[in-house]
């Protein structure tokens, strides 16, 4: 952004500021993804640089920013419902500047839709115009019209220093865009563009800047991390950019997602087995158990290439912990497809997971596929598919009662204000009774009890 124009807009905050003795404030709501809600980090940092501060109350702010997801129509709905109660307040308070940006922005259905219908929108950006967000509130200041700003194929730059970390400990950092592998339910490749993987140097940098800021746990996000590289003009591979991560002091732990079972190399798995600081946690989503269903959705892999998988990483991973995520009621999904999701689950034993039911999402392949499932069969399947996983889920984290596990504690805990939450290594959540100076330190915590999500124990010891 010009100077000029930020040194306008701060000027203009800080006027504010003297004559009501407070900030203007910023309220973002953020629907979806790690990717989605690491971008909303971005977006905080580029408004308060211009003198904004953040409020989780809509009454108080002064720009309210919906960051969109619409990789179930359900998130989509909810934009949509949310948008509408904002209505009242805008006519309330005219000045008050609402804005729209991330995947629902990308599609020119739904920018028409809004704007025919949602009046009291001021600004619509896409996931590649994030940067652009202070130039466009001056230009919505100064003309007092709505300004829109959509581009699908813009190199994103980021820079580290330009974020508002929204966790004490854990930092993201994106490493590559987009997804070109067509799952024929997903409309992420044709909202986020081709994929497209940042250089090693810009990665290690940053991975550096986070460590010298006090950053121990990084997180790497991409659609497909595991096809890193690829790419490039001098192509690495995902395990070559993990071993140069690893090396760099001051970080302690190294996790990534999402992997795609159809690219996980032996050497990515050898290297997590071998490696200090990677994370055991894999998120590997099946999405179904069925090779019929597998094959319509584009997955390009069979459910016995994917149990191998899981063989060889339980074979070589100690403490192997694995999710994933599942879709029921796909198109043409029969009781023994559904059958064959639940043997799978059954015989993977999951840790962790994400269930869904089938949702049509506009433009898709899966979208235009005949034979639909009844929305009675679906939930019914749905429950079934919960039992399991819940099942599992409260079989793996009792297994860990009694036993001594480290975490990073990363929170308050958000059902007891007494407690403090934080993650294993295995990404298990642990809450405990503590003090809050603890918040971005590594303790021993003592496992005392477990349900289905979480486990709970008493400290044993801080670690320095
Ligand atoms: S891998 Fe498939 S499900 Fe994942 S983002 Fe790409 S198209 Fe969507």
């Amino acid at each position: 952004m010009r100077t000029a124009r930020k040194t306008e807009l701060n000027n203009w905050n800080q006027e504010f500021k003297n004559i009501n003795h407070k900030n203007r404030k910023y309220l973002i709501k953020t629907y979806g993804c790690q990717m989605n809600v690491h971008d909303s980090e971005r977006i905080a940092f580029l408004l308060e640089d211009i003198g904004y501060e953040s409020t989780e109350n809509q009454n108080e702010a002064d720009i309210i920013l919906y960051n969109t997801c619409m990789i179930r129509e359900n998130a989509e709905v909810k934009v949509y419902g949310h948008l509408g109660q904002l209505k009242p307040l805008k006519k309330e308070r005219p000045d008050l500047i609402i804005g729209l940006c991330g995947c629902m922005m990308q599609l020119n259905d739904i920018r028409n839709t809004i704007k025919k219908k949602h009046s009291h929108v001021d600004l619509i950006f896409g996931t590649n115009n994030i940067n652009e967000l202070p130039d466009m509130i001056y230009k919505h200041l100064r003309d007092n019209q709505f300004i829109e700003s959509i581009e699908q194929n813009m190199k994103i730059v980021e820079d580290a220093k330009e974020v508002i970390h929204g966790e004490a400990a854990r930092a993201y950092i994106n490493i590559m865009y987009g997804c070109e592998n067509f799952c024929t339910y997903c409309v992420v490749p044709y909202v986020r563009g081709k994929e497209t993987s940042r250089e090693p140097i810009e990665i290690l940098k940053e991975v550096q800047y986070l460590a010298d800021q006090g950053f121990t746990e990084i997180m790497l996000l991409g659609q497909n991390v595991n096809s890193y590289g690829q790419s490039l003009t001098n192509p690495i591979t995902f395990t070559d950019l993990l071993k140069q991560i690893e090396k760099v002091e001051g970080i302690k732990r190294i996790r990534f997602m999402t992997s795609h079972p159809k690219d996980c190399p032996q050497e990515l798995i050898d290297w997590i087995a071998a490696s200090k600081k990677l994370s055991t946690h894999i998120h590997l989503p099946v999405q179904s158990g069925s090779n019929k269903i597998l094959k319509k959705m584009n997955r390009k892999y069979t459910r016995e290439y994917y149990l191998d998988l899981v063989r060889r990483m339980k074979e070589k991973i100690p403490n192997l912990s694995l999710s994933t995520d599942i879709i029921v009621g796909f198109p043409g999904e029969t009781e023994e497809d559904f059958q064959d999701t639940l043997k799978l689950v059954d015989e993977v034993g999951y840790d962790q997971g994400f269930m869904f039911i089938y949702s049509e999402r506009p433009g898709t392949v899966a979208q235009k596929m005949p034979e639909k499932i009844s929305r009675d069969i679906q939930l019914n399947r749905f429950q079934l598919l919960l039992d399991h996983m819940y099942d599992s889920f409260k079989k793996k984290n009792e297994a860990y009662i009694g036993k001594t596990v480290e975490i990073l504690v990363e929170s308050v805990s958000k059902n007891n204000p007494d407690r403090l939450s934080g993650r294993t290594d295995t990404f298990k959540l642990v809450h405990f009774l503590g003090e809050k100076n603890l918040i971005g330190k590594y303790v021993q915590i003592k496992i005392l009890s477990a349900n289905s999500f979480s486990l709970f124990g008493e400290l044993v010891e801080r670690l320095e």
